[in-house]
C-alpha cells in the first residue's frame, strides 16, 4: 500500500497568543493552541494509525503544526483530513461553551460566530516515496506555503457596528463589567456598545465572574474572554494562577522575605495578596481600586511593611525573553544535513528538542522566572531581573549540550552548529504587554540580523520615562559569554566598587578619538584610554586595604574585558548602550528605583 505524508496546521498563532493584557492571557493562548493541535495529533495516531514525526505530542507546549506518515487508502484521505479538522473545531467550541456554562452565564448573540470563524485549519496529504523523504518533505512544505498565501485573508475583524474588545481591538465586545459610575444596562448598550448583544456584569458583583476574570471597565470578545477564563475548563496541567508581571518583578524580594520571616510563607504561597498592590502602596496610593477583599488588602499591606522593615529592595522592572532556533528552515529541509538521513534527523531532532523543552520548563521557576511556552526550538518566558543574565547563559549552554552536540552526527559539516538567537526586553510593570512583546520580536529580529551565522541576542530596556536603550551582541566572543561580562560590570557597580560615571566619561572620550566615519586610527590609544578611565572610576570600599585597592584598580580593565568588548561590538554606540544597560540593571537589582 502507498504511504502518505500528512501536514496539519492551525493559524493564526502569533496574534492569537500575543493579543494579551496579562501574562495569564498569554499563557492561556499558548496552552489552548497546543491543546488544539494535540487533539488533532492524538486523533490521527489513535484513529488512523498515523505516525507523527514531529513534534513530540507528549511535550507540554507544541507548535501549531505536526507532520505524520500514514498508511491508508487514497479514497479515505479526504474524510480523514475533514474529521481531524472537525474534531479540532469541535474541541474549541466545547471549550468556549464550557467557560460559559461553568460561569453560569447566558451566551450573548454573536458569541458562536466569533468562536467558529477564528481559526483556519489547513491540511495536506502527499504520496510518500520512502526513498526520498527529503523531496517529499520539501514538496509538502511548499504546497502548504501556497495554500496559506491563498487563504491568508480568511479572517477579518468584526465588521458589525459595535465597541471593540479591550484586548484584541478586532472583535466586538461580548462581556463587560461596569465601572463605579455606570448604572443602567440599557443606556450602556445604546450609548457605549451600539449593540444589545453584550453580557453586562454589574460593578462589584463577583458571584459569577471575579475581578481576575474581568476588571471593571473591561470589555472582552468571545475569544479573549475564553482565554481569560480558561481555568474554568479544567484541562489537566493548566495553571489557573499564572504569575503576573508584578509578581515576577517581586520574586527575588519575596525569596529574601521568606528567609527572614518564615511566618509569611503561608501568605506568599497563597493567592491571598495582590503583588501589584506592593507597588501601589510604595507610591502612597490606596488599594481600593484593584482589590475587592479586605483579607487580600490586609495581607498585601503586611507584605509591603515587612519588605520595608527588612530594607529589602525591589524594582518595578522585569524581563521578557523570546528565542527561536537559527536557520530552522535550512535544517528542516535538509540543506545542512547529510544526504539520505533527513528522516532520521527529523526524528532525532524531535526527541532532542523535547528533552530540551522539558528541561527548560522544569528549571525556570520562581524565583528565577516563568515559562509561557517552551517548544524546544522556540521559547517565551519572563524573568526576575536578578536572574536574567545567568538564565540567558544557561539556556544557551543547555541548547548546545542537549540539542546541538548530540545531533552533530547528522550534520554535513561537523563544524556546523545548531544555535538560537534571542530578543530580550526589560520593561516596567505598567507598560502594556502587547507593546513589550512587539519589542521582543523586534529585538529577536535584530539579533538574527547581526551576521549570517546569527547566534546572537539583543536587549532593549524600555524605561517608564519613554527612553529606550538597546544593544546587540553575539552570545560569545572567544570563550567569554557577554552575559558574564554584563553581570560582572553590574555587580561592580552594585557593590559600589565602580562608579557608573565611567560610562559617560568613556562615551565622551570615544567621541573625541573617533574620526568623522566613526573609526579609530590607533587602537592602542583607545585601549590605554579605556584602561585609564575605568581604573580612575574604581571606588575604595570601607574594608579594603590600600594595597588591595591599588591591585583592583590595576586589574579591573582586563577583568571586565572592556577593550575586547568594544572590538566585538558593531559600533561604539552599541558598546556604550551595553554599559548603560549593565548600569540600569545594577540599579534595578539593588532596588533603588522609585515608581
Ligand atoms: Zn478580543
Amino acid at each position: 500500500m502507498l504511504k502518505y505524508l500528512f501536514l496539519f496546521t492551525i493559524t493564526p498563532v502569533q496574534s492569537f497568543v500575543e493579543q494579551a493584557r496579562k501574562t495569564q492571557d498569554l499563557y492561556a493562548g499558548s496552552f489552548l493552541l497546543s491543546h488544539l493541535c494535540r487533539t488533532a495529533g492524538n486523533k490521527i495516531h489513535s484513529d488512523y494509525g498515523g505516525n507523527i514525526i514531529f513534534p513530540d505530542l507528549k511535550n507540554q507546549s507544541i507548535p501549531n503544526r505536526f507532520i505524520a506518515i500514514i498508511d491508508r487508502q487514497e479514497a479515505e484521505l479526504k474524510s480523514i483530513g475533514e474529521n481531524l479538522q472537525q474534531a479540532t473545531e469541535d474541541e474549541f467550541k466545547k471549550i468556549a461553551n464550557t467557560v460559559i456554562n461553568n460561569l453560569k452565564l447566558t451566551k450573548p448573540k454573536g458569541f458562536d460566530e466569533q468562536v467558529e470563524n477564528y481559526f483556519a485549519i489547513n491540511w495536506i496529504f502527499l504520496p510518500y516515496n520512502e526513498a526520498d523523504y527529503k523531496q517529499c518533505y520539501s514538496d509538502i512544505e511548499s504546497l502548504m506555503g501556497a495554500i496559506k498565501t491563498v487563504r491568508a485573508f480568511k479572517q477579518f475583524p468584526d465588521s458589525e457596528r459595535g465597541r471593540k474588545c479591550s484586548i484584541c481591538g478586532e472583535r466586538n465586545v461580548k462581556f463587560y463589567r461596569m465601572t463605579k459610575g455606570e448604572k443602567d444596562e440599557n443606556t450602556l448598550k445604546k450609548r457605549k456598545f451600539f449593540s444589545n448583544d453584550v453580557y453586562i456584569i454589574p460593578y462589584q458583583s463577583y458571584n459569577q465572574v471575579s475581578l481576575r476574570h474581568l476588571q471593571s471597565g473591561e470589555g472582552l470578545c468571545a475569544l479573549c474572554f475564553t482565554k481569560r477564563c480558561f481555568d474554568k475548563v479544567n484541562i489537566p496541567n493548566y495553571e489557573g494562577s499564572f504569575s503576573s508581571t508584578a509578581k515576577i518583578a517581586l520574586f527575588e524580594a519575596f525569596r529574601q522575605l521568606k528567609e527572614r520571616r518564615s511566618d509569611l510563607i503561608g501568605i506568599l504561597d497563597s493567592d491571598k495578596y495582590e503583588p501589584q498592590g506592593i507597588f501601589i502602596l510604595k507610591n502612597n496610593k490606596s488599594l481600593d481600586e484593584i482589590v475587592e477583599e479586605s483579607q487580600i488588602k490586609d495581607n498585601t499591606q503586611t507584605l509591603y511593611s515587612a519588605l520595608k522593615d527588612f530594607k529589602i529592595g525591589y524594582s518595578p522592572y522585569y524581563a521578557v525573553m523570546l528565542f527561536d532556533g537559527d536557520s530552522m528552515g535550512e535544517w528542516l529541509t535538509g540543506d545542512r544535513v547529510k544526504n539520505g538521513s533527513l528522516l532520521d534527523f527529523h526524528k532525532a531532532l524531535t526527541e532532542r528538542l523535547g528533552f530540551f523543552a522539558n528541561h527548560v520548563r522544569t528549571s525556570i521557576n520562581e524565583p528565577k522566572g516563568v515559562t509561557v511556552y517552551a517548544g524546544g526550538e522556540d521559547f517565551l518566558g519572563f524573568f526576575n531581573l536578578a536572574y536574567l543574565l545567568a538564565e540567558m547563559k544557561t539556556l544557551r549552554e543547555n541548547y548546545d549540550e542537549i540539542v546541538n552536540k548530540p545531533l552533530k552526527v547528522f550534520f554535513k559539516d561537523e563544524k556546523d552548529n545548531m544555535t538560537f538567537s534571542a530578543g530580550i526586553v526589560i520593561a516596567h510593570i505598567k507598560t502594556p504587554l502587547s507593546e513589550i512583546l512587539n519589542w521582543a520580536r523586534k529585538m529577536e529580529k535584530e539579533a538574527k540580523e547581526i551576521d549570517n551565522n546569527k547566534d546572537a541576542f539583543a536587549i532593549a530596556v524600555l524605561k517608564h520615562s519613554g527612553e529606550i536603550e538597546k544593544t546587540v551582541f553575539k552570545w560569545r566572543f572567544e570563550s567569554n559569554y557577554i552575559t558574564d561580562i554584563i553581570s560582572l560590570i553590574a555587580s561592580e557597580i552594585n557593590a559600589d566598587s565602580l562608579s557608573n560615571t565611567f560610562i559617560k566619561k568613556l562615551n565622551q572620550e570615544m567621541l573625541r578619538l573617533m574620526d568623522k566615519d566613526g573609526n579609530f586610527t590607533e587602537d592602542w590609544i583607545i585601549k590605554t584610554e579605556i584602561k585609564r578611565i575605568v581604573s580612575r572610576s574604581c571606588m575604595r570600599k570601607d574594608d579594603e586595604s590600600k594595597e588591595a585597592f591599588e591591585e583592583r584598580k590595576k586589574n579591573i580593565h582586563d577583568r571586565l574585558k572592556l577593550s575586547r568588548l568594544l572590538i566585538h561590538s558593531k559600533s561604539v554606540a552599541n558598546f556604550i548602550a551595553l554599559l548603560n544597560i549593565s548600569d540600569f540593571m545594577a540599579r534595578q537589582i539593588k532596588g533603588e528605583s522609585v515608581l
